[in-house]
This record gives structure tokens, C-alpha cells and sequence, in this order.
């Protein structure tokens, strides 16, 4: 495989910022090996600058769910690009875009637009805690909602104590109001309530996670949850930056049928440029300023490209739903890895919900973190490399979901699980058939 173009791009990448990239998540840290430098992208493919084509499976992490440099959305960011490019003052489009989100996802009511997931998370958070008057916010170990200081937390001791910080930079004053609980736990989510329930502003959590791999809420975990923050007067904060508009047009909520109290929204909104959302009751946004005092601003924010491409990515999936084929190209895909892991003999388990989906190596479903954590990454590594070598482009961790986009074809999903078999055999023939 030719690879001399990434190489040396990388080479001079890494004299200029840190590890060579400008976000961890693309620097093949958890596969080995080096990055591969990106030239173009159409429908379902990745183009590098050495002339190479892979079927892309991350779509930005995320946000391509129409597929790369989609017609309609390109058409929008260039009409708006000409008109200019930020003014600091409200457009007609801001509202446009907000009567998209609120149309489609059930419990928003009012929403704000920023500039990220992680901005909107953090949004929340602030909003939550102004909100209720309490300090506390539970989250849940393996789900990830952007690099907020004080959700870059690891679980304490014991599933009831406070959290410790999990980088460098994060203080422990910070990381002290969050909880960390494991996903799926509903006993924890008791125990913590009982314990601490009058000082906990909100739960956030992942309602179908992509950050530790794929992982599906069990009903009883969501039912605790609602009732839960409920009874106890907190907050419920679904971050749907990965879910929203993916699994269903109207998220994750809309798909499971329950209402939470603030949503966080991203990477599909902005179609693939900057965008994050965070929106809720009217009786809780109404607490944001200038209506209210909690602070939030951006001089950016509601960007008249950022809003076009979000604008023109969430008309077209209201109008033509991919939703019914996305789901037959996905389920054709997680199929044909489960069966390819099965017939090499590898211990597997394959988690979808919609077009998110992981292949584990692991030998039982994975619920949470902890077993999430045990999967066989160097397993997994090769795996990793046998796609790239025979042009299939996988997140590059055990613990991300991938996507399928509606540019991907029934051809692309059979070349890629094709390829699959035949590493997954090469990797079972290395490993003497276990
Ligand atoms: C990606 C992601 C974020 C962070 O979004 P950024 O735009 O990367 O800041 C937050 N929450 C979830 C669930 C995500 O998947």
C-alpha cells in the first residue's frame, strides 16, 4: 500500500502540533501506526493524498450521514459563503434551523446554537445548575460528552463517591460535584440518588452510547433515569450529539419514547461544519441569557455556514428519509461481520442500533463500561489494519461506533464485509483457530 504521502505529511504534522493532529481521535493511538492524510471526499468514500479510495465508516465521526460533499449541502454552504461569512448579528437562517431542530426532536421547546458538542454539553451543564440551584452532575463511565472540565472525570472508590480527575489540568475542585456511575446500573442510579439526591442538578448520559463502542440502554436503565430525576427534582440531559438525527430523525427519544428535560445536539446539525445545540423545556431555556442570568455566549455562533449546511442536511432527511434504508445497508453489514467473526472462530459480539454499530472482540454482549474495557484491542488493531490494506476506512478504536451514511451502496457494505472475512480468517489462522 502506498502510504509515502501520509508519511511525510505526518512527519512535518508532528513539528507543528502536538502528536501531529489537532483532536486525539484521528491519531490511530489506539491501532498503531500512522494516521492517513485526507485529499477529498465523495458519497461514501475517503480519498487520500497518496491516490488511495477506502469506504468510510466514520463519516467525520459522525456528522456525514448524507455522505461526503453531498450536492445539496455544498450548494448551501457556497450560496452562503457569498452572501459572507459571519456578521455577529441574527440571520433569518439561526431560525430556520431552530425550527428544525424543535419540529423534529419531541422535548425541545427553545434551543441555542453554539459551535460544538462540547460546548453544548458544558452549556447544559451551567444550564442544569442555575436551573436547579445544585452543584452535583452524574455521568456515567465510557460515555463522553466532549472535553468538559468537569466530565473528565473517573469513578471513585466506590460506585457512590465522587469522582477523580482523569487528565492532567482537571482539578480536583472541579471533578468533586460529578459522580460516575455505571451505564445500565439501575441499583447504582438508586444508591447514588439515595445518597446524594438533594444536591444533584442532572444526569447526563449517552442514550445509545458510541463513545465505548456501541452499547444499547437497557428499558429498565432508561425508565430509572426518567423516574429517577424526576422524583428527585433533577435534571435529565440526553446528550444526542452522536444519536440526534442518526437513529431516528427526532434522536434517540424520539426512538425510545421518553421526553428528557435539556437535549444536546451536534455533529449532524452542522451538516459537517461547526455546530452544537443545546435546547429543553421553555421553562428552563427561559433561565439562559439575556432572558435569564445564566451566561453563555459565542462570537460565532449561529455561523451563516455553519447554519446553511445544517440547514440543507436536516431538510433533506425530513423530506427524504433515509432512515428505512440506512438501517437495511447497516443491519446487512453488522450480519455479515457477525457472521464473518463467527465462521473464523473469533470470539465477537456485534451491537447496532440503527446505523451505529460495533464489532467487539469480546465473547458476551457488552453493557457497560467494564466489560467494554475488557475487549481484545490488539485483536482488534489488526483487524483495524487488515481493513485499511484492502480499502475499508473503521474508526481507528474498539471504542467507537461506526456509521453507514446513504451514500453507502449494497456493494460497498459487501466489499467491506468481504474484506472483513478474509482478516478475520488470516487473524484466526495466526491465532491457531481460537
Ligand atoms: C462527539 C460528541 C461530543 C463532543 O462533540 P464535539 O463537537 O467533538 O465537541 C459530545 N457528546 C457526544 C455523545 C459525542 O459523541
Amino acid at each position: 500500500m502506498k502510504s509515502e504521502g501520509s508519511h511525510a505529511a505526518f512527519a512535518r504534522a508532528r513539528q507543528l502540533m502536538p502528536g501531529g493532529v489537532n483532536s486525539p481521535a484521528r491519531a490511530f493511538g489506539g491501532v498503531g501506526g500512522e494516521p492517513i492524510f485526507i485529499d477529498h471526499a465523495e458519497g461514501a468514500y475517503l480519498f487520500d493524498i497518496d491516490g488511495q479510495r477506502y469506504i468510510d465508516y466514520v463519516g467525520s465521526w459522525g456528522p456525514m450521514i448524507l455522505g461526503h460533499a453531498h450536492p445539496e449541502v455544498i450548494a448551501a454552504v457556497e450560496k452562503a459563503a457569498a452572501r459572507g461569512t459571519s456578521f455577529g448579528a441574527p440571520t433569518e437562517a439561526e431560525s430556520e434551523l431552530a425550527e428544525l431542530i424543535i419540529e423534529a426532536v419531541p422535548s425541545v421547546e427553545k434551543v441555542r446554537l453554539v459551535n460544538s458538542g462540547t460546548e453544548a454539553t458544558m452549556s447544559a451543564l451551567r444550564l442544569a445548575r442555575g436551573f436547579t440551584g445544585r452543584d452535583v452532575v452524574v455521568k456515567f463511565a465510557g460515555n463522553y460528552h466532549g472535553h468538559v472540565d468537569s466530565l473528565l472525570v473517573a469513578a471513585g472508590s466506590s460506585a457512590a463517591t465522587l469522582g477523580v480527575p482523569n487528565s492532567p489540568g482537571v482539578t480536583a475542585g472541579t471533578t468533586k460535584d460529578t459522580l460516575v456511575l455505571q451505564y445500565n446500573d439501575v441499583a447504582g442510579l438508586e444508591r447514588a440518588f439515595d445518597e446524594h439526591g438533594k444536591r444533584i442538578a442532572a444526569v447526563i448520559f449517552e442514550p445509545v452510547v458510541g463513545n465505548m463502542g456501541c452499547v444499547v440502554p437497557t428499558q429498565a436503565f432508561l425508565d430509572a433515569l426518567n423516574g429517577l430525576t424526576k422524583r428527585h427534582k433533577a435534571l435529565l440531559i440526553c446528550d444526542e450529539v452522536m444519536t440526534g438525527f442518526r437513529v431516528a430523525y427526532g434522536g434517540a427519544q424520539s426512538l425510545f419514547g421518553f421526553e428528557p428535560d435539556l437535549t444536546t445536539l451536534g455533529k449532524i446539525v452542522g451538516g459537517g461544519l461547526p455546530v452544537g445545540a443545546y435546547g429543553g423545556r421553555a421553562e428552563i431555556m427561559h433561565h439562559v441569557l439575556p432572558e435569564g442570568d445564566v451566561f453563555q455566549a459565542g462570537t460565532l455562533s449561529g455561523n451563516p455556514l455553519a447554519t446553511a449546511a445544517g440547514i440543507a442536511t436536516l431538510r433533506r432527511l425530513r423530506d427524504e428519509p433515509p432512515y428505512a434504508t440506512l438501517e437495511e445497508r447497516s443491519r446487512q453489514l453488522a450480519e455479515g461481520l457477525d457472521d464473518a467473526a463467527t465462521r473464523a472462530g473469533i470470539p465477537h459480539t456485534v451491537a447496532r442500533v440503527g446505523s451505529m454499530l460495533t464489532l467487539f472482540f469480546i465473547d458476551r454482549a457488552v453493557v457497560d463500561w467494564t466489560v467494554s474495557e475488557s475487549s481484545d484491542t490488539a485483536r482488534f488493531a489488526k483487524y483495524f489494519w487488515g481493513l485499511i490494506e484492502r480499502g475499508s476506512y473503521m474508526p481507528c478504536s474498539q471504542f467507537e461506533a461506526l456509521f453507514v451514511s446513504a451514500a453507502h451502496r449494497p456493494e460497498d457494505i459487501a466489499a467491506t464485509v468481504q474484506a472483513a472475512a478474509e482478516v478475520l480468517g488470516e487473524i484466526s489462522a495466526h491465532a491457531g483457530g481460537n
